[in-house]
């Protein structure tokens, strides 16, 4: 494993901005695999599909547990096919949603249940990087109006889903409180990037000291400060 092989992940809500930050990224780090979830994979794309058609009036009409298999099988083929792979060569990944997306869309299955699963099954490595943008469910909703791009029966759910999302994802911090960094994204893009890239350059910089000091332990997660090892 390369020293500086990072997961970076980036999660938020629909139109918090993860898109607009990640093609930002990729141009700082050009050897980065680029790679999103579900959609990172043919068989994710098709979960994606799949799953968007069980949105029905605005409501999701699947079992919680059948919707969350088929984002567990999305994962796997993403883990072991593009992730595992690249880091494994010593690539940075930075993925536009990931574990934590199934953390909180399906929280009421729990955390820690779900996390054991995973954990005992893909073995889906934990990011070292986590940004959650945070933005008002409204004014996120505002820019996906603005956006060319076709919106999914998913984007469509209701404020008060959206909502929900969002206090999942900022209740993510208590449970993993060195991974995960809240950004406020309810500001000027390139305010959002400079602040998530000075984060970047200090992890990359801690990396390469405890490597030379010998603290790094393994691959992806077990850093002195690892939340998975704590
Ligand atoms: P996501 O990938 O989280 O759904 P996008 O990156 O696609 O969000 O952004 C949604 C829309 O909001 C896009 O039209 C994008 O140009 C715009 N946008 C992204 N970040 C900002 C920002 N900081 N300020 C204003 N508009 C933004």
């Amino acid at each position: 494993m390369n020293k500086k092989a990072l997961l970076i992940t980036i999660e938020g809500i629909d139109g918090s901005g993860k898109s607009t930050l990640i093609e930002k990224l990729s141009k700082k780090l050009p050897n980065s695999l680029i790679t999103r979830e579900p959609r990172g994979t043919e068989l994710g794309k098709m979960v994606h599909e799949l799953t968007d058609k069980q949105v029905i009036n605005g409501k999701i009409i699947t079992n919680t547990w059948t919707y969350w298999f088929l984002y567990a099988a999305a994962q796997s083929e993403h883990v072991n096919n593009i992730i595992k792979p690249s880091l494994n060569k010593g690539q940075t990944v930075i993925s536009d949603r990931y574990i934590d997306s199934m953390f909180v869309y399906q929280s009421k299955l729990g955390i820690e249940k779900i996390s054991g699963i995973l954990e005992q099954s893909i073995e889906t490595p934990l990011p070292n990087i986590t940004f959650v943008l945070d933005i008002e469910v409204e004014k996120a909703q505002k820019r996906l109006q603005k956006r060319t791009n076709k919106n999914t029966n998913w984007d469509n759910l209701s404020l008060e889903f959206h909502q929900k999302i969002r206090e999942g994802y900022l209740g993510l911090k208590e449970h993993f409180p060195n991974r995960i960094h809240i950004i406020n994204a309810d500001r000027d893009k390139k305010e959002i990037f400079e602040e998530v890239w000075k984060i970047i350059e200090k992890k990359l910089r801690k990396d390469d000291e405890d490597w030379d000091l010998g603290k790094r332990q393994c691959g992806v997660n077990e850093e002195e400060d690892c939340d998975s090892c704590q």
